[in-house]
């Protein structure tokens, strides 16, 4: 019998890989994880997907490992996007920008978040939660994780975005889905086909779990674990979404195929306030006056971050260019003159915008008269080039970690612990002390007005050693995240790093919910195994990597 490889290639415009080059180059995502495909294939079009999807589905009985695992730019950090049979590689032929307006958004899954950039900025418009990794990533990655970045806290997270999608389900098939009224939703769920079915059971698992269900969401401003089933029906206003479930399910439910977002508009000018605080006990106070004053990003960083970024400013000057580098340098060198040996506890950097600088400066002013009570030194970075300084060490903590440490590798597995901003004074103390307990050299950086950090701690991952520290961490992290109230994940998703982890978080009753989900739309575990509600402890620690990519994260540097 021929292997599934070779029948593929002869079903398939697109392409079929199976060279080690190939394999090797697909085995690793921005995780802690290794997994080997069998094969990469480039589909050339929805129709190749439907087909793959059929194939695994006839051949799933004969070979029980075979399953799809779709990838974009493959910067997931949970280990998502990879899988040992079928990766499914969106990038080659999934590349079309249909249409970008002052409105909206039409592309196919591909789509390079940095080709799109320049385009929405010049119809004076964005995406309200491009991530950081905005050089990087994918549009199809975005919608596969949910993801957020800095204007998150004002737009949230890509959910916030989708209008519609075109999905390829178990059943082979290509569909739309978008949000729906009642009359349309009793209009599927009578339909006597897979999708009719689809729609029956989902309606049905929310509608008798509704109270449990809507309760379950994280009270955090931001979230991508689990299934977004809360979204979904809602009773008041009678719209049942299906891109809610999709948005996040990391491929865990289907191929994304095309893709509607609506887009906000941009504004023309920005500036900082930045407030140096001695100490974090008065950090809860300031949030709330803070975020009375609705800033459009509120991003923070440690001492640790900033004593790295002045030490190593030097780390910019490919990003700024020689000239401007010498200018931010020299700017930097006069705020810190300011300190006289006290470097603050933590800077908190507060964005404004508006059409106009005056129109800026006016409500830095506002905010800074306000904080006048306060025990902290401010200062003001007027427009975008003061500001730069600033967003560079905030954006780098991660690569200015690393000039400390320099045999030791990013190892994201607590990366992206989320609580209600409030809650921070309390809650930055006690993950320091479980930090510093297990020895995880790590800066704090992250978006505090939605209370979302990026802790990312440099280790040997390949070393027992340091392997054996995950689950002690993530046995005192998560009860630490649920006395708050709050997530393992504001935007970086579960993976397999942290799918074990969702009957903790959400209790066994919420997890079997999922469970159900994910049974409804994949009975045979077609797409994406070992991943979200699928995931186990023992699959995902036998899958932790031998070798590191040391340049993944030099994108933090970019401008
Ligand atoms: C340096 C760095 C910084 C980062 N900063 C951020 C940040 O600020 N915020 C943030 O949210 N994330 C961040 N990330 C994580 C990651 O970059 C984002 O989640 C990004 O949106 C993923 O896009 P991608 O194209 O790389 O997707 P991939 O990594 O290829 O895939 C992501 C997930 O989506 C699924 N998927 C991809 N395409 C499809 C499809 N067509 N159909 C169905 N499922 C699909 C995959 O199976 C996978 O589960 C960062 C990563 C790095 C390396």
């Amino acid at each position: 019998m021929k292997s599934p490889a070779t029948q593929l290639r002869a079903q398939i415009d697109g392409t079929v890989h199976t060279d080690t080059q190939t394999t090797e180059t697909y085995s690793h995502d921005a995780s802690i994880y290794e997994i080997s495909p069998e094969m990469v294939i480039k589909p050339a079009h929805t129709k190749d997907i439907k087909k793959i999807v059929r194939f695994v589905r006839d051949n799933k009985a004969h070979y029980p490992t075979l399953a799809i695992t779709p990838r974009s730019a493959g910067t997931d950090m949970s280990g998502a996007a990879i899988g040992s049979s079928i990766v499914l590689d969106m990038t080659a032929h999934f590349s079309t920008l249909h249409s970008a307006t002052t409105k909206s958004l039409h592309v196919q899954p591909g789509v390079f978040m940095r080709n799109i950039d320049p385009i929405l900025t010049e119809k004076g418009v964005m995406l309200g939660c491009v991530p950081a990794s905005r050089a990087l990533c994918t549009i199809g990655g975005m919608v596969g994780n949910n993801s957020g970045g800095e204007q998150s806290l004002r737009y949230g997270n890509t959910e916030n975005f989708v209008r519609e999608l075109e999905v390829v389900l178990a059943d082979g098939n290509a569909y739309t889905i978008k949000p729906l009224d009642r009359r349309a939703l009793h209009i599927k769920m009578e339909q006597g086909d897979f999708e009719g079915e689809l729609y029956r059971k989902l309606y049905h698992l929310i509608e008798d779990n509704y109270d449990l269900v809507r309760n379950a969401r994280p009270h955090v401003n931001k979230n991508s674990m689990g299934y977004n089933l809360w979204s979904v029906w809602d009773r008041d206003t009678g719209v049942f979404d299906l891109t809610r479930l999709f948005t996040g399910s990391q491929g865990t439910l289907g191929v994304i195929t095309d893709i509607k977002l609506n887009v906000v508009k941009k504004a023309k000018h920005s500036g900082l306030l930045v407030l140096y605080l001695p100490n974090i006990k008065q950090l809860g106070e300031i949030i709330k006056l803070v975020m009375e004053h609705h800033p459009a990003t509120f991003e923070g960083f440690d001492d640790i971050t900033f004593n790295l970024g002045i030490r190593h400013f030097s780390l910019f000057k490919a990003a700024l260019g020689a000239k401007e580098w010498a200018k931010q340098q020299a700017s930097l060198l006069s705020s810190v003159a300011k300190f006289k040996g006290h470097v603050p506890n933590m800077v908190l950097m507060v964005e404004f915008e508006g059409d106009t600088l005056d129109e800026v400066h006016a409500k830095i002013n506002e905010l800074s008269n306000k904080l006048n009570g306060f025990k902290l030194k401010k200062e003001v970075a007027g427009d975008e080039s003061a500001s730069s300084k600033f967003w560079q060490i905030r954006r780098a903590s991660l690569a200015l970690l690393r000039q400390r440490i320099k045999d030791k590798y990013a190892s994201p597995f607590i990366d992206d612990l989320t609580v209600q901003p409030q809650y921070l004074p309390e809650f930055l103390p006690r993950l320091r002390k479980i930090i510093r307990k297990y020895k995880l050299p790590a800066t704090i950086a992250g978006h505090f007005g939605d209370g979302n950090f990026h802790i990312i701690p440099l280790m040997d991952i390949s070393s027992p050693e340091d392997q054996a520290k995950l689950e002690p961490t993530m046995r005192e992290i998560v009860p630490l995240v649920l006395e708050y109230k709050g997530t393992l994940a504001g935007e970086h998703n579960d993976g397999m790093v942290r799918g074990p982890w969702l009957p903790a978080v959400f209790g066994e009753e919420m997890y079997g919910i999922f469970k159900q989900t994910k049974v409804i739309f994949d009975p045979q575990n077609i797409f994406n195994p070992y991943k979200k509600t699928d995931a186990t402890w023992e699959y995902s620690m036998d899958h932790i990597r031998s070798n590191h990519d040391r340049n993944l994260y030099k994108v933090k540097l970019l401008k």
